[in-house]
C-alpha cells in the first residue's frame, strides 16, 4: 500500500476473514440503516445511531468482495434449503436483493454498497488517508436475511456482526413476520 512513496495507513479489516483491507481492492460496505425517500424522491438512508451519543447502534462493516459474495451464496443456499418464498407486500418501496421480501420506508434493513478505498487528497498531519468511494448504487437487504447471516454462519458465532437486530424489541418470530406492519399481533413479546 504505497502512495507517492508514502505508506497509506489502513487499519480496517474484513468483517468476515479479518484480514486487512487494501487500497483499491473491491469491497462492500454493509451497514444497518432505515432507507427512505426524501421530499424530492431521492433515495436516502438513516444510519441507525443512538440519538443521544450519535454512536452506531449496529456497527458498519467492510468485506472483501469475495468474502461478501461467499456470504450471499451461502445465504441463497440457506433460503432454498428452507424453500423460502417471499410474501408480496404492496406497501413496500424496496425489495431485498436476496430473498425478494419487501422493505417499507424507514424499516430497519441492511444496505450493501460496492466500492473501494482510494487515497484521499485530505492529508491531516501530512499522512495520506483513505476514503471509501461508492462504485454502484447501494442495494437493500432485508432484516430477515441479515438475521440469517448473523445467526447461522459459524464465523459469526462468537462475534455476531450485529446484536439485537430487531425493529422494536420484538421477538425473533415477530421480526421475521414483520408484525409491526398491521399492529394486530398478540405475541407475548409485546406485553409489558
Ligand atoms: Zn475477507
Ligand atoms: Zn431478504
Ligand atoms: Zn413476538
Ligand atoms: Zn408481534
Amino acid at each position: 500500500m504505497e502512495s507517492n512513496g508514502r505508506p497509506v495507513v489502513m487499519s480496517r479489516t474484513c468483517g468476515s476473514c479479518d484480514e486487512p483491507l487494501e487500497i483499491q481492492e473491491a469491497l462492500y460496505l454493509v451497514e444497518v440503516v432505515r432507507p427512505y425517500h426524501d421530499t424530492t424522491n431521492e433515495q436516502r438512508y438513516h444510519r441507525h445511531t443512538n440519538l443521544a451519543t450519535q454512536d452506531y447502534v449496529h456497527s458498519p462493516y467492510f468485506f472483501h468482495e469475495s468474502c461478501w459474495d461467499d456470504i450471499l451464496l451461502r445465504l441463497e443456499e440457506e433460503l432454498s434449503e428452507h424453500q423460502f418464498v417471499a410474501d408480496p407486500d404492496p406497501r413496500s418501496t424496496y425489495t431485498c436483493r436476496c430473498c425478494g421480501e419487501g422493505v417499507r420506508e424507514e424499516e430497519l434493513a441492511c444496505l450493501e454498497t460496492a466500492g473501494r478505498f482510494r487515497v484521499s487528497s485530505r492529508q491531516p498531519n501530512n499522512q495520506p488517508t483513505a476514503a471509501f468511494e461508492e462504485m454502484e448504487e447501494p442495494r437493500v437487504l432485508c432484516i430477515g436475511c441479515a438475521i440469517i447471516i448473523n445467526t447461522t454462519f459459524p464465523e459469526f458465532d462468537e462475534h455476531p456482526l450485529w446484536v439485537n437486530l430487531q425493529e422494536d424489541k420484538e421477538c425473533r418470530g415477530c421480526t421475521y413476520s414483520r408484525c409491526w406492519r398491521d399492529a394486530s399481533c398478540d405475541c407475548e413479546c409485546h406485553r409489558p
